[in-house]
């Protein structure tokens, strides 16, 4: 047996002959129920040491070095400069609330201009009460999963009605009593607004204490997050727990990477058993390369057999990963792919400038309540007919004939979210004039290209929008004859400048035989925009 192995296996011993459990921070840790009617159940066998904090000194030196690297070295981020200015507990509370939730599944980057117009308008809880859901989807366009600004606004109401304005101030009353916070959220507006020490286990958290500790088994399993979350509060500092929180995760984003961590650079790689076991196999190769015969490094696991936290036997250390063989999270599922298509109605609006029609979602659902092109989803056998299948729909929304070969195909467009690879099978259709439409059928709205930018709309249909531009400007590149085509258009045949309306009837026409030839018979090659 290694030294290694011996040791570890003494300190297992030690543990498990004390009766020792996962040692979680006294008083914080997790109850676990025990079977009806029998015995106490067993305490779940402890963690080998090499995955524990179990040495206060070093806890200490680490709380230190990486409080130290944060003062020095945090960035210079909107809601933190708000967290420590703002002497208004609730606004606080809320200004620290704002900050986490825009950053969930979004990079700082993104947020910080998001963040800074959102606190502009709302400063407050009672602000954010009064928006409506059509101005806070405006202003969350483009930064994703829109059920977050929803919820957001939502729990704003509950506190300003049922909590007398009030923030709740506990990391546990915070997941209770809000909609849409969840453990980590709770964690981090009471640790950084109220100062309750209490850890929090993000995404940069998990990989920078996978790589701490050397915890190779799979990071997204319960057993694995719970002992990460033991790990945070044991590590928390009592007296700065929102810095240190800050600080870890910091740490995770701007130095513990995910795949090129910055290890020579890092605050705390001297408590790191990931950076120490590269070490020594470095050491190890250099000696070699020197004719030296050193002694094989003490590498291996942590010396337990069947370790719940170590990687599995099966995909053992790879030393060519070094520290990014943490942490390790099952292969990903392919997200679902779906299809839609869906239709750019343009018509002419006044002075000759185009104007597009745009539907309301449902409230409920994928993008709730945000604007789009009238789409139809297609099954995907449905491609040879998708055309015709969308005519159809526009035709049962607008109560007349469409043509099918009316409609232009433009291209495809795919947009990924999390878990939905959506392509969007783009079609375009340009009316002569205005169309009245029966807004009790479905809200829907004509816009011009600035007033879309501003509406409620995904990244997506930015993205179709972009494409029919595209296409649009191909066709109208110089070509004999369409600069005067274009000018007689600008005058406006189908202008819809007040006087100008015509019925509905009178627009939704068939294309001419000409038009017709002007359509693509060949589906291209879709242009994909990501
Ligand atoms: S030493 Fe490297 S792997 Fe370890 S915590 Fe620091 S950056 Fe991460
Ligand atoms: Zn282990």
């Amino acid at each position: 047996m290694s030294p290694a192995r011996a040791r570890a296996a003494a300190a297992a011993g030690a543990l498990r002959s004390s009766g020792g459990s996962a040692a979680p921070p006294q008083g914080r840790g997790r109850k676990r129920a025990s079977p009806r009617g029998g015995a106490p159940a067993a305490a779940p066998a402890p963690p080998p040491a090499r995955h524990l904090f179990s040495d206060p000194a070093e806890v200490e030196a680490l709380r230190g070095n990486l409080l130290a690297w944060y003062d020095r070295c945090k960035r210079d981020l909107p809601w933190r400069a708000l967290a420590a200015t703002e002497p208004d507990a609730d606004r606080r509370g809320y200004a620290v609330w704002v900050s986490e939730i825009m950053l969930q599944q979004t990079q700082v980057a993104t947020v910080i201009d998001y963040y800074n117009r959102w606190m502009q308008k709302w400063p407050t809880l009672q602000a954010l009460a009064q928006a409506s859901l059509e101005e806070v989807n405006e202003l969350w366009a483009g930064l994703g999963y829109y059920s977050r600004g929803k919820r957001l606004q939502e729990a704003a109401r509950k506190v300003v009605s049922e909590l007398a304005g009030q923030m709740p101030r506990t990391a546990e009353d915070l997941q209770k009593l809000l909609l849409g916070v969840g453990r980590y959220t709770a964690g981090a507006i009471a640790s950084i607004s109220y100062g309750q020490v209490t850890g929090v286990v993000d995404g940069n958290v998990i990989r920078v204490l996978c790589r701490l500790r050397c915890i190779g088994a799979d990071s997204s399993s319960p057993a694995v997050i719970d002992r990460l979350w033991d790990m945070a509060n044991v590590l928390v500092d009592s007296s700065r727990p929102g810095d240190f929180n800050q600080a870890l995760m910091e740490l995770g984003a701007t130095v513990c990477t995910p795949k090129a961590p910055l290890c020579r650079e890092c605050p705390v790689k001297q408590h790191c058993q990931a950076w120490r076991r590269v070490e020594k196999e470095l050491a190890f190769a250099s000696q070699q390369l020197f004719g030296k015969q050193p002694p094989v490094p003490d590498v291996e696991d942590c010396g337990i057999g069947d370790c719940p936290l170590c990687p599995p036997a099966t995909e053992p250390w790879d030393s060519s990963l070094g520290v990014t063989n943490f942490p390790r999270k099952p292969a990903k599922k392919p997200p679902r792919a779906m299809r839609t298509a869906t239709c750019v109605v343009e018509r002419r609006g006044c002075h000759g400038a185009p104007e597009y029609l745009i539907v309301q979602r449902p409230s409920s659902g994928l993008l709730a309540g945000l604007w789009e092109f009238p789409t139809l989803p297609l099954a995907q056998d449905l491609q040879e007919k998708e055309r015709e299948e969308l005519a159809h729909h526009l035709q049962a929304w607008m109560g007349r004939p469409v043509a099918a070969k009316g409609l232009q195909f433009i291209g495809e467009v795919v947009h990924i979210f999390s878990h939905i690879h959506q392509t969007y099978v783009v079609y375009s259709l340009h009316l002569d004039g205005d169309v009245t439409l029966d807004p009790a059928l479905f809200p829907s709205r004509w816009v011009t290209e600035d007033e879309f930018h501003a509406s409620a709309v995904s990244t997506a249909m930015k993205k179709v929008l972009k494409a029919h531009e595209k296409q649009h400007r191909k066709e109208s590149s110089p070509v004999k004859g369409s600069k005067k085509k274009r000018r007689a258009e600008a005058q406006g045949t189908g202008s819809t400048c007040p006087g100008a309306q015509l019925s509905l009837r009178a627009f939704l026409r068939a294309p001419t035989a000409r038009e017709g030839t002007d359509l693509p018979r060949v589906r291209h090659q879709s242009p994909s925009l990501r």
